[in-house]
């Protein structure tokens, strides 16, 4: 594998890269090299056809100056070590550049849950609470949906540490359905915290949205909301894409008619018939588009299809959707990239308001969550410009020269 591949190695280059910038403790720095505590389970799990295999998780703590652990659990075939580090130390950075009162955690399980049954999804779900149940709780570690876990995953998870802990404890898991204490809004919170930081950048930048073609890589949660959004708002979504296929027509797509064909048509773009182009997943990458989303995993913009980028801006809706050579290409050809730990924030917002509202028990109508998200989405957007325009960095620096200013404050001041 080569050095870019790896989630983490990129990460640090990006931390690296930041602290160039700044004037930052070396105990800081130190600090922030490596994860706080990592804990690798193993989930035996009796299968439907009564076989025992045994699924590997891990949870990780990056840092916790700030506050007690936040970020998902992803249940994917790819799964790594490294790539659960990463995306918590992702998790660090991002909750210090919306400045909620959170350090930075993840979790993960190798599994397709494709390729397992319902029952199965289920029991392995309470199975990976079960083997981490000493490492999460309200004040210490609170995690959320990620890439193929949703709000009955988060239930399930929920009720079963409620089971293990002899008591309600609502605030231990965010992005619960709303009849267990989920906030309303959250489901479509990371999608509408990216769009308020894309019309933040259309306002600075004197865009108008009917003149501006969107392309979305991933249909899952947040590619498919956000493109619904943007749509709705005026964009002109010209490609969405799934694992499988993509679809583009320079005309415009709606969303919401794509995800009804999608699933009328056995659950993949691939089978709709009738409209627009198939494109691949890299071609969709290198579309002539304004705006170019990244909505579904990690390292799909590298050294070797930087070059090949079009869009005039990246909004990187999916953690880590840019290696670190990338970046620098893009950032040679005067492209801009609006980094994952600022576009895609307003997710974990909503848990923080979801954790608030279960740990007060006064429950917030979803026109309350989205005026507080947009507040803080739209305030830190312009935090980030202005260190940008100051410190003459790209928008990635700018915000991680931010966070790690709050995180490297909680470190000094807890006197290590
Ligand atoms: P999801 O599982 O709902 O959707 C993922 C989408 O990506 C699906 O449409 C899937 O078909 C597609 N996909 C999978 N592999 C692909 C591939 N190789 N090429 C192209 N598409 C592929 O996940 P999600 O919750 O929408 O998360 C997407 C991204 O957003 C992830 O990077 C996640 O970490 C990030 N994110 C999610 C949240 C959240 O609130 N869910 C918050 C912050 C960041």
């Amino acid at each position: 594998m080569e050095r870019n591949e790896n989630a983490f190695e990129n990460a640090m280059e990006q931390l690296k890269e930041a602290i160039k910038h700044m004037d930052i403790s070396e105990n800081a720095i130190k600090i922030l090299s490596s994860p706080e505590e990592v804990l690798e389970v193993n989930i035996p799990l009796k299968m439907d056809d009564g076989k025992l295999k045994v699924f590997r998780g891990f949870r990780v703590h990056y840092n916790t100056s700030r506050g007690p652990a936040k970020g998902g659990i992803r249940f994917h075939a790819g799964v790594t070590l490294d790539e659960v580090k990463a995306l918590s130390f992702w998790m660090t950075i991002k909750n210090a550049v919306v400045n909620i009162p959170f350090g930075g955690g993840k979790g993960g399980v190798i599994v397709d849950p494709k390729e397992i049954s319902q029952n199965e999804l289920k029991k392995l779900s309470e199975r990976y609470v079960d083997a981490i149940f000493e490492f999460i709780g309200p004040d210490k570690d609170i995690p959320a949906p990620d890439v193929n876990t949703n709000e009955t995953i988060m239930g399930w998870m929920s009720e079963e540490y409620n089971k293990l802990a002899g008591k309600f404890s609502p605030a231990t898991f965010t992005g619960k359905p709303i009849a267990l204490g989920g906030s309303k809004g959250r489901d479509i919170s990371t999608s509408l915290g990216a769009s308020y930081i894309i019309d933040e950048y259309m306002k600075n930048h004197n865009l108008a949205p009917e003149k501006t073609a969107v392309a979305i890589q991933g249909f899952g949660n947040v590619g498919y909301n956000l493109a619904k959004i943007l749509y709705e708002s005026g964009y002109k979504v010209v490609a969405l894409s799934d694992s499988k296929s993509g679809i583009y027509d320079e005309v415009g797509l709606n969303p919401e008619e794509i995800m009804k064909e999608k699933i009328e048509s056995g659950g993949s773009i691939r089978n709709i018939g009738g409209r627009g182009k198939k494109i691949t997943n890299e071609e969709l990458l290198e579309l002539d588009v304004d705006i170019l989303v990244p909505a579904a995993l990690e390292n799909v913009i590298t050294k070797d299809n930087a070059r090949k980028i079009k869009a005039k801006v990246v909004v990187e809706v999916a953690n880590g959707s840019t290696t670190i050579d990338a970046d620098k290409i893009l950032e040679s050809k005067g492209k801009e990239i609006i980094p994952d730990v600022l576009a895609n924030a307003g997710g974990v917002t909503v848990s923080y308001f979801e954790w608030i509202q279960n740990r007060t028990g006064e429950y917030w109508e979803a026109d309350e969550v989205f005026e507080k998200l947009e507040k803080i989405m739209r305030t830190e957007f312009k935090n980030v410009n202005e260190t940008k325009l100051e410190k003459n960095v790209s928008y990635r620096t700018a915000a991680y020269i931010i966070a790690l200013e709050r995180i490297a404050k909680a470190i000094d001041a807890r006197g290590i």
